[in-house]
């Protein structure tokens, strides 16, 4: 048995007809930027997430980037990020010309754990940007309490927790800016790049609709320094048609999960957690092993694929190792990079597949 750990061949028949049928109207139309479709995903996307406001940019990245510009970090500002990320999350602050400080995790939940925020907290902080690592949702009341109390921005990572809620209400909408990246592989993915914000503030909507377009509301007006990263209609189109089977994609993870953790309650794996009136969207399921690499390499032999997220954290990156190594001391984050394992996990994969990884596991103890 083959079990990948990624397939992005579109396997629903009535969705790839739609995303034909929606790419022809696109194509009849003859307008591919800023445009109706692009327009119907953001008061879409708004409503899914439950604020005012959505504005479509060309990735996620971008969505943290000019999110970050709207709500006024610059040069020499420093931003709360957290250690254990995906390396977007702290390139974006850099962009800015701010720097990010890195805040350890929780490691059963492998967030930002918000309990070390006010330590790292200065007269330069500007903002938190609190990750919604593997689709689990951070401590978001803490975090906007303490932003609060500090008179920060904080700005959600959302690219890995499209559906994730805390309370029923959706990540992305408790605080000035949720950033959202629609990469292919992301719970709700393009057919190429793309991203969006979501806000309640209408002056932050504005602006980053300005940033995303050369800073120009008026086609040849250009009022700020902008940039160019708009989500294109074709994206937009697609996107449109994807997010009505967001729901099902989700409801499949979370069975997986659950899978995961019966299959799984008897192996020497730490199983990941999630917590009570959170909504967890798994967009990773993430394990931690003692013997990480033998057990890769046994499930790899029984073809059975598995990934790392991540092998390296940003701060020993080659990008940022030289500043990072000598100032910051960040030993969880350390070691959990050296357990972490993501199993296959989403709506390519049956519960026989999934039966078949767990025995590969057990197997694997009972011999080592
Ligand atoms: C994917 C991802 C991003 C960046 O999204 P892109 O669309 O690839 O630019 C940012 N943050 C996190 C946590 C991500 O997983």
């Amino acid at each position: 048995m083959k079990v990948p750990f990624l397939s992005l061949a579109m396997t629903s028949d009535s969705l790839r007809r739609e995303i034909a049928s929606a790419i022809n109207d696109v194509v009849d139309r003859g307008l591919y930027i800023l445009g109706p479709e692009l327009e119907k995903f953001e008061l879409e996307f708004s409503q899914f997430v439950g604020t005012k406001f959505c504005v479509g940019v060309g990735n996620g990245f971008d969505a943290l980037h000019l999110s970050l510009r709207a709500v006024g970090v610059g040069t020499g500002d420093e931003v709360l990020v957290p250690a254990n990320t995906y390396i977007a999350t702290w390139l974006a602050v850099s962009a800015c010309g701010a720097k990010p400080i890195p805040i350890e995790p929780d490691p059963n939940t492998f967030n930002i754990n918000y309990k070390r925020l006010e330590d790292s907290i200065t007269s330069r902080t500007a903002a938190i940007v609190p990750v919604h690592l593997y689709g689990n949702p951070a401590s978001i009341f803490e975090i906007v309490e303490i932003a609060r109390r500090h008179h920060l921005a904080i700005v959600e990572d959302c690219a890995q927790a499209h559906g994730a809620t805390v309370n029923g209400k959706s990540v992305g909408s408790f605080a000035e800016t949720g950033a959202w990246s629609f990469y292919p592989t992301k719970n709700l993915g393009a057919l190429g790049d793309g991203g969006a914000i979501t806000t309640n503030d209408f002056e932050i909507a504005n602006r980053v609709r300005l940033l995303r377009n050369y800073g120009s509301k008026a086609k040849y007006y250009n009022e700020i320094l902008g940039f160019n990263s708009r989500l294109d209609e074709l994206q937009a189109a697609i996107l449109r048609c994807k997010l009505n089977y967001l729901a099902e994609e989700n409801r499949k993870r979370q069975e997986h999960a659950d899978t995961y953790k019966y299959l799984l309650k008897e192996s020497r794996l730490e199983l990941p957690m999630s917590v009570d009136g959170n909504m967890h969207v798994w967009h990773q399921f993430v394990v931690k092993s003692r013997d990480r690499e033998q057990l890769i390499q046994h499930l790899g032999i029984r073809g059975v694929e598995t990934s790392i997220h991540y092998p390296l954290p940003p701060y020993q990156q080659e990008a940022y190792k030289v500043e990072y190594e000598a100032n910051f001391d960040l030993p969880i984050s350390d070691f959990l990079h050296t357990e972490v394992l993501s199993l296959p996990i989403g709506s390519h994969l049956s519960l026989d597949q999934l039966n078949y990884v767990a025995e590969g596991i057990h197997d694997f103890e009972q011999q080592s």
